[in-house]
């Protein structure tokens, strides 16, 4: 299923051109226009799903063992030390684009310092509060 409207629908299926570096029946990589880091690249699925909770269960068991090869290749080839899959979902959790897409960020040594946040003290009351919140909703 494509949206008319989307960016990444046009791109996924080869409508707006773009620097591919994978492509199947169900994906394609493409590099990101504003790479965090040097070989940033996006995997898109070529179905619209707006984001994670979206992705139909076929799709979504595709798409980590489509990461590790990315990043696998990255690593043989670009020279990065590792690698961050990063996934937003959702305007406050910095998604943009709102069609499903995976970051594959490769990471260099010494490079910038990005996908990180500071750590707050936990209390255990709270946190076995929270854990009962998400749970109740999983049963
Ligand atoms: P989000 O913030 O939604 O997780 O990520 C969207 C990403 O898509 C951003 O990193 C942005 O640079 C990238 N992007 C947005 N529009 C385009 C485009 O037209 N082509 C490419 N290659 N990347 C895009
Ligand atoms: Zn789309």
């Amino acid at each position: 299923m494509k949206d008319e409207t989307c960016i990444f629908c046009k791109i996924a299926n080869g409508e707006i051109p773009s620097a591919t570096v994978y492509e199947d029946s169900d994906f394609r990589v493409i590099l990101d226009l504003g790479p965090a880091t040097e070989g940033h690249a996006l995997i898109l699925p070529k179905n619209h799903f707006k984001d994670v909770c979206e992705l139909d269960e076929e799709t979504a068991a595709k798409v980590l063992p489509l990461a590790a090869k990315i990043g696998a290749a990255m690593k043989k080839t670009l020279g990065c030390a590792g690698f961050n899959l990063v996934q937003n979902n959702g305007e406050e959790a910095g998604q943009t684009v709102f069609h499903f897409h995976m970051h594959v960020i490769p990471r260099y040594q010494g490079g910038p310092s990005i996908v990180k946040w500071e750590c707050q003290p936990a209390n255990a009351d709270k946190l076995a509060q929270t854990a009962e919140q998400i749970k109740s909703a999983l049963s």
